[in-house]
């Protein structure tokens, strides 16, 4: 894990949060390849659950929400983690993530305080006056701008069931102990989707989404998950069934995704609070309030188990060559291009061209410090797949070297084509 985020940080994938000041626990900045990499697994996400399917709706709700909203949807009273203080050093805990007997993780004192619940919303102040008329919270997930949404694409859009909303935004949990890097923060990204279906459905709808949920790893290339069935006594308040899916972390197998069959519990609530009409109306006439399975992706880990995935360190003849062997469509950096030499100016004037070129179509970089050789490794470490070397030859033929990240063998290709070799490889 240590050798991951320091690669992270050196490269510019992963800062920790107002750095400068020591940081603030939990929070982190992303840097030029870790903005990139998020981009674009959010949108090959938009793109596979939304932008391609005719059933699915995409949406972006305001993080404050009426306060009502997570009273009806039982967050106020039930979004809690079992709070524990060690007696000793004052250290806190999660009860459920620590073994107690084995002593405080911090100082080994056997004495702790009784679990207590703790509330993981954030609270401020809608306006200047700061009484219990204004308080709002920081959401602690997206799904309820799904729920508070669904009368407005109904009456919008009027979708037959089943179809799904979904959207791609922040979410805040004042976790009591954040770590582990970018796994646990207190500020980070979810990208959900509620899909709604008839009560009778729910069972078939949850193996597909499910199925999809493991497509979808597949393509961006996360290996190592597993599903896990969350026994019945550990389910939250609202659900009936959900697969945690885990994955292999170097700190140990945790939840990545999960899934979950919520019945109808959120559409009741609102109802029930709100006042809204919040039911379905069938084609005959029949009118009830349908039910809804949630597949949930946490932006964050996604990055993480990437890196996890595709983060390697080859032991070679003379050194250790470090690599992130990145799917070409995830790699933050897709072409670099490089001049042989950075003092002459018919090789750069050539080198600047393809660049400009390639530029137009593909993630590319330009590198011209030091010599190609550690220019190599440079984007090794960012997971380019492929570097373009403008040498002498390319000044008599205009054909250039193409080096592979993975086999790190190296072909010659003409200029002209390097647009086609490079789609055709990203098809693949
Ligand atoms: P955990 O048991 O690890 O606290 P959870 O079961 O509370 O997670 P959910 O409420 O199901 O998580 O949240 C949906 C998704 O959001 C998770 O699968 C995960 O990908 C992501 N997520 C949740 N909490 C965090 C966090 N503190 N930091 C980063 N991602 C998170």
């Amino acid at each position: 894990m240590d050798k991951i985020m320091s690669l992270a940080k050196r490269r510019g994938f992963i800062f920790q949060g107002s750095d400068i000041y020591g940081g603030l626990t939990g929070t982190w900045d992303f840097g030029p390849m870790g903005v990139e990499l998020k981009n674009i697994v959010k949108r090959l996400w938009w793109d596979m659950f939304i932008t391609r399917r005719s059933d699915m709706y995409g949406i972006e709700s305001a993080i404050l929400m009426n306060p009502k909203v997570w009273e009806a949807s039982g967050h106020v009273q039930t979004f809690t983690d079992p709070l524990i203080d060690c007696k000793k050093c004052k250290s806190r805990f999660r009860a459920d993530k620590i073994d107690a007997s084995k002593g405080c993780p911090n100082c080994g004192a056997h004495e702790f305080t009784e679990a207590r619940a703790f509330n993981l919303m954030f609270k401020t102040h809608a306006g200047p006056v700061e009484d219990s008329g204004s308080q709002v919270y920081l959401r602690p997930e997206t799904a309820q701008g799904m729920f508070v949404n669904f009368k407005n694409i109904i009456d919008s859009f009027h979708p037959k069931l089943p179809f799904g909303i979904a959207q791609i935004g922040k979410a805040f949990r004042n976790e009591i102990t954040p770590g582990n890097s970018i796994f646990r923060s207190r500020e980070f990204e979810q990208m959900e989707i509620e899909y709604f279906v008839r009560e009778n459905d729910w069972e078939k709808s949850f193996e597909n989404w499910l199925s999809e949920m493991h497509r979808w790893m597949k393509m961006i290339g996360i290996t190592n998950a597993h599903d896990r069935e969350v026994p019945k006594e550990d389910l939250a308040h609202y659900s009936k069934r959900t697969v945690d899916i885990d994955f292999d972390y170097p700190f140990g197998r945790e939840e990545l995704y999960g899934i979950a069959y919520r019945t109808d519990f959120d559409l009741k609530n609102h109802i029930e609070k709100s006042g809204a009409d919040l039911s379905y109306l069938e084609d005959d006439g029949n009118r009830f309030v349908p039910h809804v399975i949630e597949p949930t992706f946490g932006v964050e880990r996604t990055i993480l188990a990437l890196l996890v995935s595709a983060f390697e360190e080859q032991q070679l003849e003379k050194d250790t060559r470090t690599v992130l062997h990145f799917k070409p469509q995830v790699a933050p950096v897709t072409v670099a291009v490089f001049p042989l030499v950075s003092n002459k100016e018919n090789i750069l004037e050539k080198a600047r061209g393809v660049y400009t070129e390639l530029k137009k179509e593909f993630r590319t970089a330009w590198d011209d410090i030091g010599n190609v050789g550690k220019r190599y490794r440079r984007q090794d470490e960012i997971g380019t797949p492929w570097c373009v070397t403008i040498d002498y030859d390319t000044l008599e033929n205009d054909t250039v070297t193409v080096r592979d990240r993975d086999t790190m063998q190296q072909e010659r290709v003409a200029i002209g084509d390097l647009p086609a070799f490079f789609r055709e490889k990203l098809k693949a």
